[in-house]
């Protein structure tokens, strides 16, 4: 994999941040755009744009095309059955929001359990308690071990006849911990319980293939597999899907409406009401087609090497402990240096052109299990280099040493 070519491709990996070469380590939150995707963007508006679905003129029929292209590139890239099974959404939060609602009108009353985890960002939290305001239902928490793993003897024990759904994190976005779904969806399935993966910070990262993990449900978002802001991605397994009810009324999703009666339109267009993002669309399909040029292997193997050499190096700082140990880890450290507030770190490290996220970073439940208030956060992409590693150890050293 040539890096040095990779971020030619990415004009932003050029610009400086106070007269500093920009070193951008900040993938979690979101990924830096390839050209294909910004132009794709621009040259759909200039010489397609027109509403999908509904036009028998030109420019509708090719925009619906692209768009319909673009469902199938997302079916084929996590290789579900159908791509009546690709629901599109705003984000992977649109997503859990969407199943939440439907799942809890279909298949949830008083008393009913969703389990979670631990390590869940909000967007796979707050969804839930609402329904636990809606419908009376009961949130159980997987927990986990001081590494960042979950309790598996644990979460069989929370499984009884009331649990509906379990929907966990397939990767970490504070921990970097790649839960061991499989496992996890094969305890769920033997009680006959569906699973949801929050898949965000996993698809940028792993081959993600739903049929072989026999999810249930699995969510995305675009905007951080190199894709554009505002296009997500909810999985569902067709029988699941045909059961559930629309999410919300409007265009697109309906077949027939009368004032009497309205019948809903077919997969998945059930669950898209209203003018889909087809530029977005188009454009996510063109990041999908950037990433499997250059290989989920290859990219995978490059993080893995970023996050070894990263971890080792880190490991030689004085006082700076890792939040996230766990032997199977994505390309994400979470850390903390001793007497240093994240935020301290976070801005002065801006300052040298270093561009990581600090915080609670939306999950504040896993700071409250870990006991602290928040972290620093470098999580690396496909451009990243060893070279910008060293740069980040050598300055955290830095601001080590000024405090
Ligand atoms: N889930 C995880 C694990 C995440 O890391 C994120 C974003 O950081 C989300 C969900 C929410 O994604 P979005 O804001 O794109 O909806």
């Amino acid at each position: 994999m040539d890096v040095t070519k990779i971020r030619e491709d990415f004009p932003i990996l050029e610009r400086e941040v106070y007269g500093k070469p920009l070193i951008y380590l900040d993938n979690g939150a979101t990924t830096q755009k390839p050209r294909a995707v910004v132009e794709s963007i621009v040259d759909e508006y200039y010489s397609v744009n027109s509403n999908v679905h509904r036009g028998v003129h030109f420019l509708s029929q090719r925009a619906t095309e692209l768009h319909e292209n673009s469902r199938e590139s997302v079916r084929n890239f996590i290789n579900a059955a159908s791509s009546r099974e690709i629901i599109f959404t705003r984000g992977t939060t649109k997503a859990i929001n969407l199943l939440a609602f439907c799942m809890g009108e279909a298949c949830m009353k008083e008393g009913d359990e969703v389990i979670i985890s631990t390590m869940e960002h909000h967007s796979n939290i707050v969804p839930w308690q609402l329904l636990e305001t809606r419908k009376g239902i009961r949130l159980k928490v997987i927990p986990m071990n001081d590494r960042g793993e979950l309790l598996m003897d644990e979460y069989r024990n929370l499984i009884t006849d009331r649990t509906r759904l379990v929907s966990v994190t397939h990767v970490s976005n504070v921990l970097g911990t790649i839960n061991p779904v499989k496992e996890i969806i094969n305890i769920a399935h033997q009680a006959g319980i569906p699973v949801l993966l929050d898949g965000a910070q996993a698809v940028p990262h792993l081959q993600v293939d739903v049929r072989d993990l026999d999810v249930d449900f699995y969510t995305f978002s675009a905007h951080k597999v190199y894709g554009p802001t505002g296009i997500g991605v909810l999985y569902g397994k067709e029988a699941w899907l045909d059961r559930l009810p629309p999410y919300q009324g409007g265009g697109e999703m309906i077949q027939k409406v009368t004032f009497e009666k309205t019948t809903f339109n077919e997969l998945p267009y059930k669950f898209e009401a209203g003018t889909p993002d087809y530029i977005g669309t188009t454009a996510f399909a063109k990041a999908i087609d950037y990433i499997t040029a250059i290989g989920m292997d290859k990219i995978a193997a490059h993080e893995h090497t970023l996050t070894e050499y990263a971890t080792r190096r880190f490991k030689e700082i004085e006082g700076l402990r890792i939040y996230g140990e766990a032997p199977h880890k994505s390309s994400i450290i979470s850390f903390l240096v001793a007497g240093i507030h994240h935020f301290d770190m976070g801005t002065l490290l801006d300052r040298l052109g270093i561009a990581v996220r600090t915080g609670h970073h939306c999950a504040q439940p896993l700071m409250q299990r870990l006991g602290i208030e928040g972290t620093v956060r470098a999580s690396f992409g496909v451009y990243n280099t060893l070279q910008e590693i060293d740069a980040l150890v050598a300055w955290i050293d830095r601001v080590r040493k000024m405090f």
